[in-house]
This record gives C-alpha cells, structure tokens and sequence, in this order.
C-alpha cells in the first residue's frame, strides 16, 4: 500500500515574484503548497502528484489580514482570531477541521482545496483495486456510472461529481468577495462566485501558473447580517456534508438584499442570489444543480417566518447532493433546507448578527 509521499522537487521561494517565476518555468508540472493539510494527505495516497512542489510558506506578502482583504498565506487560526474580518467569517474559519490543523493551514488552500469523493480520497492500492476513476488514473465514474445522451444511457466517462467541500468558499461568495491572482501574465481580480466552474476535476477557472494572492471583501460585507452554518458527521475534525452562508440587507422588517450560498453538496460552491444579479455560469453539463430555476420572489417582502419557510424550501428543492461524501444525499439536501432556516431566523433577530 502506497502512504508515502512520492518524489518531488521542493522549490522555497521567499518573494512572490519568485514563486511566479518558479510556477511559470514548471508550469505544466507544479503545485503550491501552503499549509499542506490537504496537498501531502492527497500527495501520500497517489492523487495527481506532480514533479515540481512549489512552497508558499516563507512569502510574506501572503500573510497581510486587514479588515477588508486576507492574504492567501493567512492561517485559518487568525482569521479566526481576528478581530477585524466579520465575525461570520472568522467564525466559519473557527469550524474547520480541528485547531491544530487551523494553526497550519490557509486561506488559499482552503479556496483551492481539492473536491472530494469516496472513490477518490482512498490510498493508491484501493484505487487500483476498483479500477480507478476519472478523477484520477481512470475512464469511469463510480457515483454516476451512467449519463444520458441523446436520450440514450452510455458510460460516465466525461462528469465527475466530487463534492466540492470548502467552508470558506461559500461563505465568502455569499459576502460578494473577490480574488486576485498574479502569474507572469500580471495580476487579475474576479468574483470569487464567477472563479468556481465545472464538473468535480475542473472546479475552478485558474489560468496557467496562477498564485492565489488575496480575497477582497466589499464595504458592504460589514454592514450586513451575516452566519455560517454547517452539517460534518462531528463538530470538530470532519469536513462538511453540507454548508450554509448567508448575507442579509434588511430594510425595516423587508428584505433588501439576501445572498445564501451552499457549500459541499455541489461540485462548486453555489450562490442564491435573491436578487437575481450574479448569476450561475452554464457549467456545460446537466449533472449541476440550478439555484435560480422557480427562484421565489423575495426582495422588498416582509422577512416572516412563512417567507423564510419558502426559502428554506427552494434551497433544499434545489440542491443535488450525490453519494461519494459520508451521510445520504437526502438528509443532506433536508439539512440544506434546516440550516438555511436555522441562520436565516438568526441574522433576522439578531441585528448584531
Ligand atoms: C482531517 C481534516 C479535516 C478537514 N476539515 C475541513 C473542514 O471542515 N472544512 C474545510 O473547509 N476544510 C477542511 N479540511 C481541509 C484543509 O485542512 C483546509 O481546507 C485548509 O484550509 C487547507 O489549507 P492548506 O494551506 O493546508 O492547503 P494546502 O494543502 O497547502 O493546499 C491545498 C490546495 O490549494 C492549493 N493552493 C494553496 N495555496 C494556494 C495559492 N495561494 N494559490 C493557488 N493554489 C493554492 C494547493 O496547491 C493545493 O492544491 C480538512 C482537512 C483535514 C485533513
Ligand atoms: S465523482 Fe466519480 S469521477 Fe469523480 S472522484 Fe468520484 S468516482 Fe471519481
């Protein structure tokens, strides 16, 4: 059984400048490594190592938190910590893993954490002995062995499902964060919600060489109500089955703006944006949930508890949990539903919140 980590070569720039260089010259064969909390377990059951490690530990640039940007370096530990980031994120932050994992690892990480899988996050020999998966080595789906297409059912062997199981992610997309990445092509900035794109192996759009540099929260992060909620199989250690964030804009008792984003029932995060202005991205395939099909209408409506009810409902309605993380997808698709009425009747009577 293979449980060690394999060959590689690590590369220790100390300036971002460098790391851009080093990702640009092994661009076709790298990874970074942050914390390491997800990359060396992944590493050590044969998933998708590469040649060339490219560590983002000694950078200084990375490690920068304010109230309104978080480096990618920046461990989970003080953002849980700090006093400035709104407290729904330090408190999503504070859920993750266990602490002695926060103190190592990172924001970035956390973005661009790997998706998950039973058939995926096992050792090399257990992979071997079922024939491996489109994830990785593979040319099947074990989850969604068949696919239809024109409407004949053929072998899956173009969608993997892996669930996507960052807490951050949807707690920052329902706050309208945005993340800037540097290569040698310069830097850019996009809507953390618009970088999140595709099946369970493409999960995001990264252009060749990109380093994950910082997140962006708007003015507006920390004028709403704001709460994150999750269902693991326990409190500490395990990763989320489901994850519920949520921004709230109340105009007296009336809904102004309303954000819900799902984490881990999906291959991305996904963004319910009530008042239908960022919407999903056709991700190319039908496997993935739509959040705005039969979207109620909720901006300018009294926050009741019947109103909440009926989004808790469409929440549920619409999320698409699949059968590789631990616990049922419909207990997980009904917790969608809870959580999201848990936090929502929250942050409506709790204006601190
Ligand atoms: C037992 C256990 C429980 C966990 N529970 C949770 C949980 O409840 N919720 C949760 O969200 N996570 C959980 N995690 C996952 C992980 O620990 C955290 O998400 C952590 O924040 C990952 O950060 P890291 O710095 O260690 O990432 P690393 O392992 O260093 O990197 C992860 C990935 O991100 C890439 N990467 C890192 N930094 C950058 C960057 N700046 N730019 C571009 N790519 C980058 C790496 O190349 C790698 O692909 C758990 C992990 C374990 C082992
Ligand atoms: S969803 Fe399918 S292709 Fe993707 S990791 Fe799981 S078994 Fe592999």
């Amino acid at each position: 059984m293979t449980m060690l980590l394999p060959k590689f070569e690590l590369h220790q720039p100390a300036t971002l400048d460098e790391a851009v260089a080093l990702a640009a010259l092994h661009v076709d064969d790298f990874d970074l490594l942050s914390g390491g909390t997800d990359l060396l377990p992944n590493y050590k059951c044969g998933l998708n190592a590469h040649r060339n490690v490219i560590s983002l530990q000694h950078i200084a640039e990375l490690k920068h938190i304010d109230a309104h940007s978080i480096g990618a370096g920046v461990t989970l530990v003080d953002i849980e910590r700090n006093a400035d980031v709104p407290r729904s994120v330090a408190d999503c932050a504070a859920h993750i893993a266990s602490p002695l994992l926060r103190e190592s690892g990172t924001l970035g990480g956390n973005l661009m954490l790997d998706n998950r899988c039973h058939f995926f996050n096992q050792s090399y020999f257990w992979r071997r002995s079922l024939g491996y998966c489109l994830k990785a080595n593979g040319d099947r789906c074990h989850v969604v062995p068949q696919i239809n297409e024109g409407g004949k059912s053929v072998l899956n062997d173009k969608v993997c499902v892996a669930t996507h199981s960052s807490d951050l992610a949807p707690m920052l997309i329902a706050l309208g964060a945005e993340a800037t990445f540097i290569s040698t092509a310069g830097r850019r900035t996009v809507k953390l919600n618009d970088f999140y794109w595709g099946d369970g192996i493409e999960r995001y759009e990264r252009k060749p060489g990109e380093i994950l540099v910082q997140v962006t929260l708007p003015r507006w992060a920390h004028e709403v109500r704001s709460g994150w909620k999750k269902l693991a199989p326990r409190q500490s250690i395990d990763f989320s089955v489901a994850g519920v964030g949520a921004a709230l804009e109340l105009d007296g008792e009336n809904v102004k703006t309303l954000r819900v984003a799902l984490g881990a029932v999906d291959t991305t995060p996904v963004l319910f944006d009530f008042s239908q202005q960022e919407k999903r991205r056709d991700a190319g395939h039908y496997l993935l949930m739509d959040p705005y099909k039969n979207m109620p209408e909720v901006i300018g409506k009294k926050l009741d508890d019947a109103l909440i009810e009926t989004i808790a409902k469409h929440v549920q309605t619409q999320a698409q949990p699949k059968l590789n993380v631990p616990m049922a997808p419909d207990y997980r698709r009904k917790m969608c539903g809870v959580l999201t009425r848990r936090l929502l009747t929250e942050l409506r009577d709790n204006p601190a919140s």
